[in-house]
């Protein structure tokens, strides 16, 4: 189905020809008619569907005939870097329709809430905020959301991971009853269902769950002990130094630094991106990366679901994320939209189980490959043996875990078909 199939305005249509967008991926082929006849919508799908631009091109269609009836739609996600991320959508689709949006989120410095607020009391058509930074504002009483037809939550199942429910909530509580409400989700447990019962009149329900990674990204895995990480990584890195874009995934905040000095040393330009990171000096080093000015970008999970950038080379996951989901967030980052990527799990000994319930997560066994010449054995995989109690250590730089503990997910009655299918699978 093309974009032109829909009833959208020439401005709308001008924006997505600019874009170089022509044909919907299967969530906007759905989401598109629901948000178009004005109903409210439950979507199972993750980052990398194209759920963002679904959601959004109804909305600025519907700017663009009304004209601006002050502030229009509320978009509420979970991190800074996924709105900004929404933000540039809206900006790159909206060049046609004159749509203004802001940004609002936490960090940065007294100045950006001051813009924020002065931007606030003037209205824009689409406000994307973080929950607590929007609360922020609210309780200063000086935001006006009477007009508010749209409200959009966008990643809602990391949202209530993040504990954000009652700020959710209270920033409902602000909003016109009459308005439409648009819930999307990468996982659909039994709490979203629980709030979108709440917050959602008469919902459809779309679900376009890909919790298994796209077709063509090859995915690999290497077993190997903590200590060897490093070589390893060297290893494979070795000559490589044409690639544009390395993404490097670690769970530890503390392997971060000592893994972009090992690839400097190496002759890579490499960035580390963890949370510690001020916000200005966070969209440096994402920008950075962007432009290519960076190869490879060392990262902790908070970044796996804000990155946003086309034709990254190899995504590697350090170590094993120990929720599976992440697993599937980290390896989206290659192979977007309809190009091919790499990506390689370096599995240690203590993390086989971790990786097994990934394997089972997407339905595949991953291919294990032998360690370079040279670097002597791995463990054997063997997902079966239990985890070793001590405290692992950190090889590629410092010690102290900084893993999160698993999230508590209910994977249950997850739709785990691809985009065609809508298979549900019991566990
Ligand atoms: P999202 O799932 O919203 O994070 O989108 C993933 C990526 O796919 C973004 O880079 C979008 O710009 C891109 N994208 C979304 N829809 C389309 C489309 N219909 N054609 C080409 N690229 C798209």
């Amino acid at each position: 189905m093309n974009f032109t199939d829909f009833d959208f305005t020439n401005e709308v249509l001008d924006g997505l020809s600019s874009m170089g967008f022509e044909k919907c991926t299967p969530v906007q082929e759905f989401a598109i008619p629901v948000i178009m006849e004005g109903k409210d919508l439950i979507a199972c799908a993750q980052t990398g569907t194209g759920k963002t631009a679904a959601y959004l091109l109804p909305i600025l269609n519907n700017i663009s005939r009304e004209g601006h009836t002050g502030m229009h739609t509320l978009i509420i996600a979970p991190t800074r870097e996924l709105v900004l991320q929404i933000d540039q959508q809206i900006e790159g689709f909206s060049y046609f329709t004159g749509a203004s949006s802001l940004a609002v989120y936490g960090g940065g410095v007294g100045a950006a809430f001051d813009q924020q607020k002065s931007a606030l009391v003037q209205g824009a058509d689409i406000i994307v905020a973080t929950p607590g930074r929007l609360l922020s504002h609210i309780n200063m009483k000086y935001s006006d959301f009477s007009t508010i037809q749209t409200l959009i939550l966008d990643e809602a199942d990391r949202m209530l991971d993040m504990g954000f429910f009652d700020d959710i909530m209270r920033i409902i509580g602000e909003l016109p009853v009459e308005r439409q409400t648009l819930l999307f989700s990468a996982t659909m447990p039994p709490k979203i269902r629980q709030m979108a019962g709440m917050i959602l009149r008469n919902p459809e329900q779309i679900n376009i769950a890909i919790s298994k990674p796209a077709e063509n990204i090859i995915q690999a895995a290497y077993m190997v002990y903590e200590g060897q990480k490093v070589q390893l990584l060297k290893e494979l890195l070795k000559g490589k130094t044409d690639y544009k874009s390395v993404l490097i995934f670690t769970s530890r905040k503390a392997n971060v630094n000592g893994l972009v000095r090992e690839l400097r040393r190496m002759g890579f330009s490499a960035d580390g991106m963890l949370s510690d990171l001020e916000q200005k000096e966070r969209e440096e080093v994402m920008l950075r990366f962007k432009n290519r000015e960076t190869q490879i970008l060392v990262a902790t999970d908070i970044v796996s679901r804000g990155i946003d950038i086309d034709n990254i080379d190899l995504v590697m996951n350090y170590d094993v994320p120990r929720d599976p989901e992440d697993y599937v967030h980290r390896i989206g980052r290659t192979a977007r939209a309809s190009a091919s990527g790499v990506a390689i799990t370096l599995i240690s000994d203590n993390d086989m189980h971790d990786f097994r319930k990934i394997e089972e997560l997407i339905e595949r066994d991953i291919m294990k490959i032998p360690l370079p010449a040279g670097m002597g054995d791995g463990p054997t995989y063997n997902p079966a043996a239990r985890r070793k109690m001590a405290p692992r250590s950190t090889s590629g730089g410092g010690r102290g875990g900084e893993r999160r503990a698993p999230a508590k997910k209910d994977f249950r009655h997850r739709d785990r078909g691809n985009h065609q299918g809508h298979r549900k699978q019991g566990e």
